[in-house]
């Protein structure tokens, strides 16, 4: 990852939906995590241009704030929810049936839509609280991540590699996302676990507000993980990309997915990654955490479901797929 720079949101007016569109008005929500988060940013961005040719299509797009990863995949696999958003190593485990999709099963009608940015595992420490490695939280008070979100799927992951159990910190708090850096810095936890994009207002509003520390993850569990599991990589949160945070960080992670369901027709999912492409420019600028996103990685890394028709028939006219 590099270094990334603030992008400038701006207002779309609202499109004018004819007569014909609005007789056939089709809804359309993505499930996405905290408002503090990325998921929520990057979902909004994607409704934004969608919405910007409602007039053609019909389709009006929102957002939902939810749990996280897990959630978005339960609640698209109820037909709550249209397309959510998604950890790569949950869309795994959902596709094959594992780890916290283990009572469900293998959720075959799971489809991948596109990849979107990565997410580093990063964990940030109170400034007073003295922690220099992740182990240092032993018998500490640590925020594990709410149950639902990816965050805490991969937590559970990281814990059971370094053959840690809950009980080896004082408190292993649920908080979630938008909960972390206020109890941080109000000292009710030492530290928190957060799979997320970065820069995210979630990281800035902590490491500014009581100087919060990021935290490497790294050591002979991340080597082994890595080499293990084919959605996890190694990447550096770069140094002074936030507050007080003046070093580079090493830690491993994966990527943002969007997923939806074989359920959900074509033509929606269509409409949806077509808006993303045929404005790629504008999208990559309306979070900074998209800046740096390519189309032929977004059509493949990181995706174990099979791809959607709707997002397969755009690639193919494109040429990116065959
Ligand atoms: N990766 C997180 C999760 O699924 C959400 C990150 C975000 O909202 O940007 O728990």
């Amino acid at each position: 990852m590099k270094r990334l720079t603030l992008g400038i949101a701006f207002a779309v007016a609202a499109a004018f939906a004819g007569p014909d569109a609005a007789a056939q008005q089709k809804f359309l929500t993505i499930g996405t995590g905290g408002v503090t988060g990325v998921y929520y940013a990057a979902g909004g961005a994607i409704c934004r241009l969608v919405n910007k040719d409602r007039a053609k299509h019909g389709i009006r797009c929102s957002v939902e704030s939810t749990g996280g990863s897990v959630f978005n995949i339960n609640t698209i696999k109820a037909g709550e929810l249209d397309l959510g958003v998604s950890q790569s190593d949950v869309m795994y485990n959902a596709v094959k049936g594992e780890k916290q999709f283990k009572d469900a099963g293998a959720y075959g009608d799971l489809r991948a839509v596109m990849s979107l940015h990565p997410e580093p595992f990063t964990v940030v420490a109170r400034k007073e609280a003295n922690i220099r490695t992740f182990a240092d939280f032993k018998g500490k008070k640590f925020n594990v991540g709410n149950p639902g979100s990816g965050t805490r799927a991969s937590m559970e992951e990281i814990l059971g590699a370094m053959g840690w159990k809950m009980s080896d910190f004082a408190l292993a708090s649920e908080l979630k996302a938008d909960e972390h850096g206020p109890a941080l810095c109000d000292g009710k936890i030492d530290g928190f676990f957060y799979a997320v994009g970065h820069p995210s207002a979630n990281i800035q509003d902590p490491t500014t507000t009581c100087g919060a520390k990021l935290v490497p993850l790294t050591g002979a569990y991340v080597d082994k993980l890595v080499n293990q599991w084919p959605f996890y990589a190694k990447v550096t949160i770069p140094a002074g990309l936030y507050p007080n945070n003046p070093q580079a960080t090493d830690t491993f992670g994966v990527l943002a997915t969007l997923v939806s369901s074989s359920k959900v027709p074509a033509d929606n999912v269509y409409a949806v990654v077509k808006a993303v492409f045929d404005n790629f420019e504008e999208f990559k600028k309306l979070h900074p955490a998209l800046a740096h996103l390519k189309p032929e990685d977004m059509v493949k890394n990181g995706l174990s479901a099979p791809l959607h028709d709707g997002a397969a028939r755009y690639y193919k006219e494109k040429g990116w797929i065959k």
